[in-house]
């Protein structure tokens, strides 16, 4: 049985006050709750090293919003694996649709930089996602494999177990409109597929598949209680704590 995961993408906001403020209220907000997912939050970079102290001996993870793939070295204004390990992430967010289009990453960077992120201990959160005009082509399912087999290129079946593969529909995400539950379990049944000619059943089975897009706390059930969708990827709403709280309760 697959536990539900929920995370938290805070993007670019929150400076390290504001960290502290939404970090305290999340903690004291889950204190009492019996949680029954895995709960994990990526602030900025710039706030990473205060949330890992203030998320001490709580349930809530720590990752990245992003990294870069080479170890060290004359790369201005990048960050490495080894760099978010030091300051207690345990996973990345790699492959986010704003990564792709606004920074122009392509697959094989995506791929260059799960690997090195693999090779050195984090956990991976793997975004994929077709546009809206992909969807109105009807090509998502050719869009989504090519992401799919170009992002996790050699990569072996004993990495897929420290991966997560987040499925957020460009057009759902930050826009208020969520795809429907039917709409994302098709495209999850497709991935855990892919994932089963690609590796295994055990794999397939074994993997978790969040969505992400306009979740929010009056949608999660629904979305959640589709059997392939184990989770769910949060941005706007996980910038509230009360917000974020009732999604992690819906979990
Ligand atoms: C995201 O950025 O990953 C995301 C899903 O954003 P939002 O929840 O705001 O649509």
């Amino acid at each position: 049985m697959r536990k539900k995961v929920i995370a938290g993408n805070w993007k670019m906001n929150n400076d390290l006050s504001e960290s502290q403020n939404l970090i305290t209220r999340l903690t004291s907000g889950l204190a009492n709750l019996k949680i029954n997912c895995d709960v994990i939050i990526c602030p900025p970079y710039t706030s990473l090293s205060e949330a890992n102290t203030l998320i001490k001996n709580t349930a809530i993870k720590l990752g990245a919003q992003n990294v870069y793939y080479e170890d060290n070295g004359a790369y201005t204004g990048e960050i490495s694996p080894l760099m978010l390990k030091s300051v207690g992430c345990e996973y990345v967010i790699i492959g986010h649709s704003e990564r792709r289009t606004i920074f122009k990453e392509s697959n094989e960077m995506i791929n260059k930089k799960i690997k090195k992120s693999l090779e050195h201990g984090l956990k991976v959160i793997f975004c994929i996602g077709e546009t809206l005009e992909e969807r109105e082509k009807n090509i998502t399912n050719d869009v989504i494999r090519k992401q799919v087999m170009e992002g996790l290129q050699d990569i072996s079946e004993k990495d897929i177990s420290n991966m997560i593969i987040a499925y957020e529909p460009v057009w759902a995400i930050g826009t208020g409109r969520n795809a429907t539950p039917q709409q994302a379990q098709d495209v999850h049944l497709f991935i855990r597929k892919l994932i089963e000619d690609k590796y295994s059943m055990s794999s397939a089975d074994n993997l978790t598949i969040q969505y992400g897009g306009s979740v929010k706390p009056d949608n999660a059930k629904d979305l959640l209680s589709q059997p392939d969708i184990d989770g769910a990827l949060v941005g706007g709403a996980c910038l509230k704590a009360e917000s974020f709280i009732e999604i992690i309760k819906a979990a």
